[in-house]
């Protein structure tokens, strides 16, 4: 068995996290640390895990748990991360990494030191409905692809209007939770980083003022390839989705950006419009299996350390130029 540790009381670990280990032939959980002893122990209670602290040094010093995944506040994670990789635990850790990219990537240091797994729990990538456009885009089914649009923008359920919304220290806002998604999307489908983004962000909800619940971005990828990204909290009914254009077609996803498996992918060509056939999974699962082949030594991490510090790096490019009110160019981005 394969015996993890649940570094934070969070959310998606209850939704989605504990579950997908569980359903890994090796997959066991045996503790769970929160800032709030109850809350750790409510947690523990409800998921039917044996351990409970509120320290993570005492979740750490477990030699039982070989792996932890860490789901608390974004500005948690750097800490989180060093001090279980300093305890010698492999790592599957939420995005952002951290806050600034400079940090994400002394965490992806630290894995490589200490010859632990480090991974980024990018659940976009591992959809059934991302693979299939992603394919359809290397087949060529629509030629030269030039274009791109994201739309990303929905609303957080009530129980998540907290530090999102109200704690920048946290790291709130619509960039660090969303576009950190759209970036490494667009790399798993391009292959390559952008060179250039260009962002105006603002608020326009109930959070915090100095707080961004709404950015627009245009992205420059090489080969004059445009991708337009719109991400945000306030748009309850909005279909999210993406639009792949071609020289010879447009792939059409509608409803694949959220955490439920599920939505269409069609391919509009001259021939007209094709269903792609989707057998929809949940896309952590397969965060977990990437995740136990790369520490079993036959596989690599779905998406990696690597990956979280480049999307970090992007959604900071998006945030450095909504703020400077500029194009910012990626690689003078640190
Ligand atoms: P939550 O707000 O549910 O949990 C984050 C932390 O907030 C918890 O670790 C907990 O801290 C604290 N917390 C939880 N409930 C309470 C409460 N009632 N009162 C006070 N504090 C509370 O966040 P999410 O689960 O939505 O997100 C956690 C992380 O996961 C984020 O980094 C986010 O970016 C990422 N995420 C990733 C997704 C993906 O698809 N990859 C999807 C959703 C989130 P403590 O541990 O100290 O108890």
């Amino acid at each position: 068995a394969l015996t993890w540790g649940i570094v934070g009381a969070s959310t998606i670990a209850r939704e989605w996290i504990v579950d997908s280990i569980r359903k890994h032939p090796l997959g066991r959980v045996k503790a769970v640390t929160s800032s709030d002893l109850r809350r750790a122990e409510e947690f523990a209670s409800q998921m039917n895990i044996a351990d409970a602290y509120d320290s993570l040094a005492s979740l750490l010093a477990d030699r039982e748990i070989q792996a932890v995944y860490i789901s608390t506040k974004n500005d948690r994670h750097l800490s989180d991360a060093l001090e279980a990789i300093s305890a010698g635990k492999h790592v599957l850790c939420e995005k952002p990494l951290a806050l600034e990219p400079s940090d994400a990537q002394t965490i992806v240091d630290a894995a490589q030191r200490r010859g632990v797994v480090l991974a980024t729990n990018h659940h976009l990538r591992n959809m059934e409905s991302h693979r299939a456009i992603k394919r359809l885009m290397d087949e060529g089914a629509v030629g030269v692809v030039n274009s791109a649009r994201v739309f990303h923008a929905g609303s957080l359920p009530e129980g998540l209007k907290t530090w999102r919304l109200h704690e920048k220290g946290a790291g709130a806002g619509v960039i660090y939770d969303i576009s950190v998604h759209n970036a490494d999307l667009l790399r798993f489908y391009f292959g390559v980083n952008p060179l250039k983004i260009t962002a105006i962000a603002t608020t326009a909800g109930d959070g915090d003022r100095e707080i961004e619940d709404s950015v627009m971005s245009v992205w420059e990828f090489p080969n004059n390839v445009l991708v337009q990204c719109h991400d945000s909290f306030v748009v309850p009914f909005g279909p999210r989705g993406v639009e792949v254009h071609g020289s010879k077609g447009s792939i059409l996803g509608l409803d694949i950006m959220s955490q439920t498996p599920g939505g269409r992918v069609v391919l509009r060509t001259a021939e007209g419009d094709q269903e792609i056939p989707l057998v929809h999974k949940v896309a952590y699962d397969r965060s977990i299996v990437d995740f136990i082949a790369a520490i079993q030594g036959t596989g690599a991490p779905s998406a990696t350390g690597d990956d979280g510090v480049w999307s970090l790096r992007l959604a900071r490019a998006v945030a450095r130029s909504a703020q400077i009110g500029q194009t910012v160019t990626v690689g003078k981005v640190q």
